[in-house]
């Protein structure tokens, strides 16, 4: 699952959890196992960038998506399954996080460390425009795709909106940060399209919601641009091909 997700799973996560008494706390990774957070109260539940926080009684419980994990929340029974790296239940509600990348619990002290490499979150309360534009422009030479995924320049930003992004500002993903002429304003465009959607499940950088008709480029390998008509390029990069790539030959330069 793409980025965004964190904070979709953030807000069902507080919804359902916050100010509730855990009645059960199965933690299924073995460095964590004997960990029992029952009796205590889930305080809040926030992000920063890609981590997801569940703040309960003295610990905090750490977890990021990475690639396929997600949470799955709901007051009927939600399915425990071998995937399952963490089940909590209050009362009638259960949580259950699946192929978490990441699950640790610890002091919520902690939660800083955890995240200290991070660069400004791009919906968090801290969020620093300038700060951001300085670490993107900070390695002139390197890739725009690649500086935008790194979550040490600013926070946030995946596939999605990394070849959203660069289509909307006519750069292809390969081409150096230096070439951005406004960093400032490529910045402000990554905070937008993550706030417009911060609540959507299906993400719209075109601002056209309509099935098939919510990304520029992103899945739309062989179709035509929106704007020109060129059809969609696509490629792999990374050492298991992890990182996709789409983008316009004509419109991106
Ligand atoms: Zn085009």
């Amino acid at each position: 699952m793409p980025e965004g997700d964190t904070v979709w799973h953030t807000a069902i996560l507080r919804e359902h959890l916050a100010g509730r008494t855990l009645t059960r706390c199965d933690v299924r990774v073995p460095r964590f196992a004997t960990v029992d957070l029952t009796g205590h109260a889930v305080d809040e539940v926030l992000s920063r960038g890609k981590h997801l926080f569940i703040r309960v009684g003295p610990a905090s419980i750490h977890s990021h998506l990475k690639m396929d994990g997600s949470w799955r929340v709901g007051d009927r029974p939600v399915r425990v399954d071998h995937r399952a790296r963490i089940v909590l239940e209050a009362g009638p509600v259960r949580a259950v996080g699946v192929d978490l990348g990441v699950l640790e619990i610890g002091d919520r002290d902690r939660d800083a460390t955890a995240v200290a490499h991070l660069g400004p979150d791009l919906l968090g309360p801290d969020w620093d425009a300038a700060r951001a534009a300085a670490n993107l422009t900070a390695r002139p030479g390197r890739p725009l795709a690649e500086a935008l995924l790194d979550q040490r320049v600013l926070a946030g930003v995946g596939n999605v909106y990394c070849n959203e992004l660069c289509f909307v500002t006519g750069h292809l993903p390969t081409a150096p940060v230096s070439a951005v002429a406004d960093p400032h304003r490529l910045v402000a465009r990554a905070r937008d399209m993550l706030w417009i959607n911060r609540f959507r499940w299906n993400r719209c950088t075109t601002g056209d919601t309509r099935a098939g008709r919510q990304l520029w480029v992103y899945g739309r390998a062989g179709q035509p641009c929106r704007r020109c008509g060129a059809p969609i390029r696509y490629g792999e990069s990374g050492a298991a091909g992890e990182r996709v790539t789409y983008w316009c030959p004509v419109c991106q330069r």
